[in-house]
């Protein structure tokens, strides 16, 4: 990470320079009637800019540019959709700087955890750039003998893609990547709170090569009123979908009228276990990444931290200390570690989560109230004690909030974990590998950390199982997600 320092010259000329209209057929467009929604800095709540705002004419025009561009772009050679990902993966890298400093401004998060989610996204386009290229199928003889099996994969068609704000690049290229080497053309929606990372990656694809049509980005602060008709027309093939389970399963019913292929990632409630053989300071590293990047406002923060009774004095002074030393403030600022929240409502959310805990005798190591500043800062917060029927127990935090709860035995502790509706992931730390895999296999979530804080790769299929969501995202199960099988029964 190049740490800098940023003036606000730079700032304003950065933001200066985004599209800020609707990326529709390969062209800049403004929308109907000219109207705009604005796009305000979390760290101090003024406006950074407006930008085109979508009407449901707009969407309309968006998803038939998407389905005119379908046959050209499914017919074209993997190989050239292949480099047209591998160029947008490299001008990602030569504008990292722009990039990373545009999703600070517009989310907040510290400029070091935006260069890491620019490599981050970027790599989803060379992953499935090499993916491309290794779409096949099979041959076979049928067991009777006499027919032959051919199957082949082919591309579902255009799809609809909705992202969240809190990763507002890589949520996009998670899918942009194995649609766009799937060969099939999309309508993306970014969240309205950030949509300028998103528009500036439409430059990017667009300097990369990719045909008039094959990406529409579609920005409207009218959700639900402009991409509900098109969802239900059936012109898209396929719904992808990053946000809150209460959306997911609005869209799945919707999808359903036409019976789309979809995929959802979506809301996380993930334990975080250090059992008694743990490395308490590795554990405590882990549980400090798991929690605070992003400044927590990740589907898979650490939301929940189980901690064996004998070690959890010690565990939790530790993280006390780590997380007490990391400097808060706007994320542009030399050597920020902890960002503002999103917005008010996320502080607000986060404010009465921990007010409930406390009221219900929860004991605050450190912080606990919001920060009394410009801009949506909520301080890190250890919390102890934590109230078996606290609100936190079971709804997502959002924030830089670590509830610490002891447990005595694993039996205990795997009960406490599965009780959710959610299973995105879950993280163990223990020396055992017995124990390890014992608990890795008993806990209900798609992926599980074992001794590590973080799972996200662009190569290993991310996504959860109960209410977190269907499908997989990256690994060699992502681009899947993007193709029909079409089997072929031969007579000889
Ligand atoms: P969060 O609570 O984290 O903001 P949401 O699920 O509300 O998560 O938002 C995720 C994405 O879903 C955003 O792009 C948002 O605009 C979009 N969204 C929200 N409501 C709808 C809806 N009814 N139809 C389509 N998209 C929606």
């Amino acid at each position: 990470m190049a740490e800098q320092t940023i003036t606000a010259e730079r700032e304003s000329s950065l933001i200066e320079a985004v599209p800020k209209r609707l990326f529709i057929n390969g062209e800049w467009v403004d929308a109907e009637g000219g109207a705009t929604l604005e796009v305000l800095d979390p760290s101090t709540g003024r406006l950074l800019c407006t930008v085109a705002d979508a009407s449901e004419q707009d969407g309309w025009n968006a998803l038939k540019a998407a389905e005119a561009a379908q046959p050209g772009l499914a017919a074209m050679a993997p190989r050239e959709r292949a480099n047209i990902l591998m160029r947008a993966f490299e001008l990602m890298h030569e504008r990292k700087d722009d990039l990373a400093l545009l999703m600070t401004l517009e989310m907040g998060k510290p400029l070091s955890d935006s260069y890491g989610e620019v490599t981050y996204a970027a790599e989803f386009f060379r992953h499935f750039a090499e993916e491309a290229t290794r779409i096949s199928g099979s041959y076979q003889t049928a067991p009777a003998g006499g027919a032959r099996f051919l199957v082949a994969k082919q591309p579902v068609g255009p799809t609809i893609l909705i992202t969240p704000w809190n990763f507002p690049l890589a949520m996009g290229t998670r899918k942009l990547g194995p649609a766009i080497a799937a060969g099939c053309t999309s309508v993306l929606k970014p969240a309205e709170l950030t949509p300028l990372s998103m528009l500036a990656l439409a430059d990017i694809l667009h300097e990369a090569g990719l045909p008039a049509g094959a990406v529409n980005i579609l920005v409207t602060s009218t959700a639900g009123k402009v991409m509900e008709p098109l969802i239900r027309s059936g012109i898209a093939r396929k719904l992808s979908f990053t946000g809150s389970t209460g959306v997911g399963r609005k869209l799945l019913e919707q999808a359903s009228e036409r019976v789309l292929r979809t995929s959802m990632e979506l809301g996380g409630n993930a334990g975080f276990v250090v059992f008694e053989d743990a490395d308490v300071d590795a554990a405590v590293a882990g549980a400090l990444l798991a929690k605070m990047r992003n400044t927590g406002e990740a589907c898979t923060a650490a939301n929940r931290i189980f901690v064996h009774r004998s070690v959890i004095d010690e565990f939790a002074s530790k993280l006390a200390a780590e997380m007490d030393k990391l400097p808060l403030g706007r994320g542009v600022e030399d050597g920020v570690r902890v960002g503002p929240l999103v917005d008010a409502k996320q502080l607000d959310k986060v404010d009465a989560l921990v007010t409930d805990a406390v009221e219900g005798g929860a004991k605050v190591l450190i912080g606990g109230t919001p920060v009394d500043r410009d801009g949506y800062f909520y301080p890190p917060t250890v919390l102890t004690d934590i109230p078996s029927g606290a609100r936190m127990r079971q709804e997502e935090i959002f924030g830089p909030v670590a509830p610490l709860t002891p447990f005595d035995t694993e039996e205990e502790v795997i009960s406490w974990i599965n009780d959710t509706e959610y299973g995105l992931v879950n993280y163990v730390y223990t020396e055992s590998l017995r124990r390890g895999i014992r608990v890795a296999e008993a806990v209900e979530s798609g992926m599980v950390g074992l001794n590590q804080g973080a799972v996200s790769n662009p190569a290993a299929p991310f996504g959860g199982i109960k209410e977190s969501g269907l499908g997989r995202e990256g690994g060699d199960t992502g681009i899947e997600e993007f193709l029909e099988t079409k089997y072929i029964g031969i007579a000889m």
